[in-house]
């Protein structure tokens, strides 16, 4: 068992959660090396507070004693235009102060979201190409998450 808490940005604080937690219940993205045997448990799941991160010293610290192993970035950090500015500092603290690993992302980046920041330029204008690693290379996997596709979780989306 791998058990996890889940940091998004307060930008996406109205947020169901339905792509983090497909990927996990999928084994996705940042989930996709994680085998289907082992569970993970989620101990924790909330908004970094707001610019520069205003929960970043209680939310982790927190799930750390409700007995999270790793902190989740979640893939929203990467997602919203612009990407999060904090996210070396939100790295630093956890695992430096908190004590615990970071991993950046959870679900594959859909690939509407993509697109447009190809588009804009800004993933390589922020420096920020390193975080993308497991969550932009899978091809298909983006397209399964891109929720503004018409065929959207159709069947013929799992082969
Ligand atoms: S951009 Fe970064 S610091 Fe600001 S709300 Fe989002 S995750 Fe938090």
């Amino acid at each position: 068992m791998v058990k996890i808490g889940i940091m998004i940005c307060d930008r996406n604080r109205k947020c169901t959660g339905n792509k983090c937690f497909k990927s996990i219940n999928e084994r996705d993205g940042a989930f996709s090396e994680v085998p289907r045997k082992e569970t993970i448990e989620i101990v924790g799941w909330m908004t970094c507070g707001g610019c520069p991160g205003e929960r970043l010293e209680f939310a982790p610290a927190d799930m750390k004693k409700y007995g999270a192993e790793v902190i989740h970035l979640a893939t929203c950090y990467l997602a919203g235009y612009p990407a999060c500015p904090y996210i070396p500092d939100h790295i630093n603290y956890i695992e430096n102060v908190v004590g615990l690993p970071v991993v950046v992302g959870t679900h594959p980046m859909p690939q509407n979201y993509i697109d447009a920041h190809e588009n804009m330029g800004d993933w390589d204008r922020d420096n920020v190409r390193e975080y993308l690693k497991n969550l932009v290379e899978d091809k298909k996997a983006s397209e399964k998450y891109d929720s503004t596709r018409p065929n959207f979780l159709k069947p013929t989306d799992k082969d």
